[in-house]
């Protein structure tokens, strides 16, 4: 069964989350996707098409990790499967935040690699597990597609081995995870501003 507190409360949270990431200009026209881990087997994640700075509560629902809704009738976000696999990999994710901001659509463009490293920066502190301004951190890159499945297949192989917070979609935007959604906004500030930065040096 699930909680119907804990519901509320995640709705609340991602209702929250949108507004603060519509204004930072983090998912314009509809775009992004948020959602909180519920239980071991479900999470709170956004509906497809919404505005996701003018949120309400009902336009967040229930799906198991796979992106089933509970209600049949509901659809979620096409990409939730990709928040469902990240919360069936790592016990210890609590939210996830996709989001469609310019820096990140402009970098994955820019980087012809499949990962960007991020390194010497004092705000890679702000990332769950990095302690120090000389760690590399390496955000792996996938190429964009609309075969959800496909892509949660290939991100869920390459992550096994890679320890990340993050991937970004080639032209497409920013998946990030963390603990709780405090941590998880946090990191999505952070990384914004970090491919800022490396946008800037490789001009
Ligand atoms: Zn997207």
């Amino acid at each position: 069964m699930i909680d119907l507190e804990r519901l509320a409360q995640a709705q609340q949270a991602i209702v929250d989350a949108g507004e603060t990431l519509y204004r930072a200009g983090q998912v314009p026209a509809t775009g992004g996707n948020f959602s909180l881990r519920l239980d071991e087997s479900h999470m709170a994640v956004t509906a497809s098409g919404c505005h996701k700075g003018r949120l309400t509560p009902a336009d967040i629902l229930v799906t198991d990790l796979e992106a089933i809704p509970l209600e049949p009738h509901r659809k979620p976000s096409a990409e939730a499967l990709l928040h469902g696999r990240l919360y069936a990999d790592r016990p210890r994710t609590g939210a996830v935040l996709h989001t469609h901001s310019k820096a990140a659509t402009l970098l994955s463009l820019i980087e012809p690699g499949k990962t960007l490293w991020l390194s010497g920066y004092e705000l890679l502190k702000a990332l769950e597990g990095v302690a120090s301004h000389d760690e590399r951190v390496a955000i792996p890159i996938f190429d964009n597609t609309q075969d959800m499945r496909a892509l949660a297949d290939q991100v869920g192989e390459r992550l096994a081995h890679e320890a990340s917070v993050a991937y970004l979609i080639r032209g497409h935007g920013l998946y990030t995870w963390a603990t709780d959604m405090k941590a998880c906004l946090r990191q999505v500030e952070a990384l914004d501003f970090l491919f800022d930065c490396e946008l800037f040096l490789r001009r």
